[in-house]
């Protein structure tokens, strides 16, 4: 909803609001919040608040570390948990970052997705909807409030309780995300122990990222007032299924979802054909950022419903991107790779970009793959044109190293960033000696 800024005045004021936090997302995707009481209220609305940027992940040095948040007041709302005994609230604005000499500052990732979708309506697309399938798991608690490993129920793929005993915890993160606009479409059980799913409705992508980062914030805060841990790691627990975050995406123009077109076989326009193949040859880079831990690349292995090869298909699971069977304004591709510990700033605005580049240049897709592929070998996969994903967290910041167009879609500033502190943490990874190499090396050597 566009508020004004007598509007926030007037609720905060009804609502006996006591604090209000302005957050951010750092290059790495953690969510940042500077929590200030409401007598500052004037400060925050007219694009006064300051930060120390220099203690931000990837923002800047010590010597420039003025910076300005400047709230965005679509964004306002009041989280819907009480705070204290009189009732007092906590509010919430979503900002963009601005330099001290008042410019958008190039290492906020929502700025990075603002240029992409502006990129997008020069070229006449009034919207990038993108509606998203994030996955996570509740592990139980321990007596001290620290995460066990221990899962909260038996359940699978949309069991019902007694097995699924995450069904009330599921049921109050429904509800709480309806009081905050979310329009919850679906929520149910995974199919590995513990593991569960929300969906929410599509919009455009700045809406969604920030939705994202919302949801997080919501399934930990519910899960854990219920005595559990939920987790967006996208491979907790070898030999199961890990978590994704499928994600959804259509243009819009003036008239409606440019993806559709109905003389074609397959209902597809040569707008989805050629973003589909802008996807496919970016696809890589864009694996860096949609997947940009260690652990993301456990997920990405045969056999759990998660991808491992750069292709697409109308129906199977197994390939990357699949075209679900809904047409008109629902007709959309969806990406099967990135997973919830994505920054959803820049890999929304990698996605974008890399398709508006095979818009730009009518990359014509490979053709699409019927079979399932993990029961391909590997000639069978050379013969269909069929790649592989990068297999680790190096190899993909590597690809990502070498895509000028996904670099330009984050700008340099966050890339370099970002392909430094992934090369440390990947190396951090590597020193490690892990259970597995004691397990099968120790005692036959
Ligand atoms: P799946 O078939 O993978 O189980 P779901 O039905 O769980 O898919 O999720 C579909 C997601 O796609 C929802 O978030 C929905 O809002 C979104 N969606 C529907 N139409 C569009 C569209 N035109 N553009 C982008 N996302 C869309
Ligand atoms: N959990 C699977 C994954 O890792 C996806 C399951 C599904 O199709 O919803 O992507
Ligand atoms: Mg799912
Ligand atoms: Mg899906």
């Amino acid at each position: 909803k566009a508020y004004s800024k007598e509007e926030i005045k007037t609720i905060v004021a009804q609502e006996n609001v006591e604090f209000i936090r302005v957050t951010f997302t750092d290059v790495l995707g953690a969510i940042k919040n500077v929590e200030v009481p409401i007598s500052q209220l004037d400060k925050v609305l007219d694009n006064n608040l300051m930060f120390d940027g220099s203690s931000i992940e990837g923002f800047v040095r010590i010597n420039e570390s003025d910076m300005y948040l400047y709230p965005d007041l679509s964004t306002f709302m009041i989280f819907p948990w009480a705070t204290d005994s009189h009732g007092g609230k906590v509010s919430r604005l979503i900002a963009d970052v601005y330099t001290a000499d008042r410019e958008p500052f190039a290492g906020d990732p929502r700025h990075a997705l603002r240029s992409a979708l502006a990129k997008a309506k020069e070229e006449g697309f009034t919207a990038f909807n993108v509606g998203t399938e994030p996955e996570f798991f509740l592990f139980k608690l321990d007596e001290n409030g620290k995460p066990t490993m221990e899962l909260n129920d038996k359940g699978g793929y949309f069991d019902l309780a007694p097995l699924d005993m995450g069904e009330n915890v599921r049921r109050e993160i429904v509800l709480t995300l309806e009081k905050m606009n979310f329009e919850v479409e679906a929520a149910h059980h995974e199919v590995a122990e513990g593991q569960h799913e929300v969906d929410f409705k599509y919009t455009n992508a700045l809406e969604a990222a920030d939705k994202i980062q919302t949801f997080k914030l919501v399934v930990k805060t519910i899960a854990r007032k219920n005595g559990y841990y939920a987790t967006f790691m996208p491979k907790p627990v070898a030999g199961i299924n890990g978590s994704g975050m499928h994600t959804n995406m259509s243009l819009f123009t003036e008239k409606g979802n440019a993806f559709e077109d109905k003389s074609d076989e397959m209902g597809l326009s040569q707008t989805a054909y050629h973003f589909l193949g802008g996807l496919l040859a970016h696809a890589t880079a864009i694996t860096a950022l949609a997947n940009p831990t260690v652990n993301s690349y456990k997920r990405l292995t045969p056999g759990f419903e998660a991808p491992v090869y750069v292709a697409w298909s109308a129906s199977n699971r197994s390939p990357m991107i699949r075209i679900p069977a809904s047409r008109g304004q629902s007709t959309r591709l969806e990406l099967r790779t990135v997973d919830p510990t994505a920054n959803p700033y820049t890999t929304l605005a990698a996605i974008l970009m890399a398709g508006l580049d095979g818009v730009d240049r009518q990359l014509e897709p490979t053709a699409s793959v019927d079979k399932n592929i993990y029961l391909m070998d590997e000639n069978e996969r050379k013969r269909a044109g069929i790649t592989n994903l990068p297999d680790t967290l190096l190899a993909a910041v590597s690809d990502l190293a070498e895509d000028p167009i996904v670099i330009n879609a984050i700008g340099n500033h966050i890339a370099d960033k970002f392909i430094e502190a992934k090369k440390i943490e990947y190396t951090s990874y590597r020193q490690f000696v892990s259970k597995w190499e004691i397990d099968n090396y120790l005692e036959n050597y």
